[in-house]
């Protein structure tokens, strides 16, 4: 029997939280599900050594009016609701409305030396160390495209890494055009000023790419291009993203219409946030990728709109609308340079699960077929990043999203509700 929510919310970032924290004002009973194991997402992730901003210290403090299910993952949805894998075993989660809140991964390129030890993505970086990675001392290239370059290098150097520069592949006119425009929105200027003093004497590099990462079995240094030529720098760590795509694999799989932006999809939904089915809202990153503003004010209004309260989610719509025009100057800004998408040459490697290169895809004309030639995307992070990187490479786009989401236990899929020891051993995707 399938535990039931009058709303339930899958994902505790900063929408999510928001959007408990509304739909729960309203009397709801309200369930809010996520992955990891304390709330926060992305941006307010739990960091071992310093404390959450107050913000996300004051979103905390809602959980005591929601049913919190910590490290609850999503893997599949069945008639009744949706499959929920816990460290206990599975459950089944009914709802009468629900609202995604899924958030956004890293947009991971590939270039040579890529999967080297010591490479990862500049979000990744973050996380890790805020997650207790000992960074103290090390070497660090920042490299890639947008604003979380600074955050990344700032909780980088908050850790004790020594941060060596920040290459970021927009133009210096571009950044500089940029910088001009926030001064319409004097919370984000200000935002970038405490950025910048955290990095006071990191040099931070325009119109400069990291083609290469050099070593054998580590990292050693990378090869940037940059404005004045091509230079090599030694370094431990290297810890590069370009941007964010968001999560919605959840979404198709309950049906959900999702359009496309530039080269990724989104999840499609209307002024009051409700997607193509009936009772499901999406909110926040899976909705475009809008930052931290956007995903707390859609969450608040998918919360309201799920709760039956259409008039107060509409009462925030200029809000929002403000908030998404930040967004669309960050798309504008800090789009690629086409020197990003010639990096990987035939030998890079593109499906890191499964060692498929960019060279052994040649002549598939689809994903699937691809796929089902190479094992592309079949391995434990099920097309996500080598998906992305395809989509961005111009070859194919990922096919569809399939149950389970994530490696689950067989048990799990098996629809077994408790676990016995042996069940971990064998997970199955
Ligand atoms: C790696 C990374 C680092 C970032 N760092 C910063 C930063 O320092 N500063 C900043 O301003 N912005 C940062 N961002 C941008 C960030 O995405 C937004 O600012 C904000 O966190 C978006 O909130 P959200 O709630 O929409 O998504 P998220 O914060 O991404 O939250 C989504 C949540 O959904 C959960 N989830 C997803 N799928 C499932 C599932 N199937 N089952 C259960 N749970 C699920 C995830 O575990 C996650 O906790 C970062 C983004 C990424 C990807």
């Amino acid at each position: 029997m399938a535990k039931r929510f009058d709303v339930l919310v899958v994902g505790a970032g900063p929408t999510g939280l928001a959007a408990a924290q509304a739909a729960a004002s309203h009397g709801a009973q309200v369930g809010l599900l996520d992955a990891q194991a304390r709330p926060g997402g992305q941006v307010w992730r739990h960091d071992v050594r310093h404390q959450a901003p107050r913000a996300a210290r004051e979103a905390f403090a809602t959980l005591d009016n929601v049913t919190w299910l910590a490290q609850h993952s999503v893997v599949a949805n069945e008639p009744q609701g949706l499959r929920v894998e816990t460290p206990g075993g599975s459950e089944l989660l009914g709802y009468n409305a629900l609202i995604l809140a899924t958030g956004a991964r890293e947009r991971l390129l590939p270039f040579p030396g890529w999967t080297l030890p010591g490479v990862c993505g500049a979000g990744g970086a973050q996380a890790l160390t805020k997650q207790g990675w000992p960074v103290a001392g090390k070497r660090v290239v920042v490299a890639g495209s947008g604003p979380l370059l600074l955050a990344a290098a700032a909780t980088l150097r908050a850790h004790g890494a020594r941060v060596l520069g920040i290459y970021e592949q927009a133009s210096a006119a571009t950044v500089r055009r940029f910088a001009s425009q926030l001064l319409h929105w004097p919370a984000r200027a200000a935002q970038a000023a405490a950025l910048r003093a955290r990095l006071a004497g990191v040099p931070y590099r325009c119109g400069s790419v990291v083609q290469r990462a050099h070593g054998e079995a580590q990292l050693q240094g990378v090869e940037v291009d940059g404005p004045r030529g091509t230079q090599r720098i030694d370094c431990d760590l290297l810890a590069v993203g370009y941007g964010l795509v968001p999560q919605v694999e959840l979404a198709a799989l309950l049906g959900c219409a999702l359009q496309q932006t530039g080269k990724h999809p989104r999840v499609r939904v209307d002024g009051l946030l409700r997607t193509s089915v009936p009772g499901i809202f999406a909110a926040g990153e899976i909705t475009g990728i809008g930052g931290l503003a956007v995903a707390r004010i859609e969450g608040t209004m998918a919360g309201h709109a799920a709760a039956g309260f259409d008039q107060e989610a509409h009462a925030l719509r200029a809000q929002r609308d403000k908030a998404r025009g930040f967004a669309a100057l960050l798309d504008t800004h800090f789009a690629l340079d086409p020197r990003i998408h010639r990096l990987a040459d035939a030998r890079t490697i593109v499906c890191r699960c499964e060692d498929i290169t960019l060279g052994e895809l040649d002549g598939f004309g689809d994903a699937r077929d691809a796929k089902l030639a190479t094992r592309c995307g079949m391995g434990a992070c099920q097309g996500r990043l080598c998906g992305s990187a395809l989509a961005e490479l111009g070859r194919f786009p990922r096919s569809g999203s399939r149950p389970p989401l994530f490696p689950a236990r067989l048990a799990t899929l098996a629809g077994h509700t408790s676990l016995s020891p042996s069940d971990d051993a064998y997970r199955g995707s």
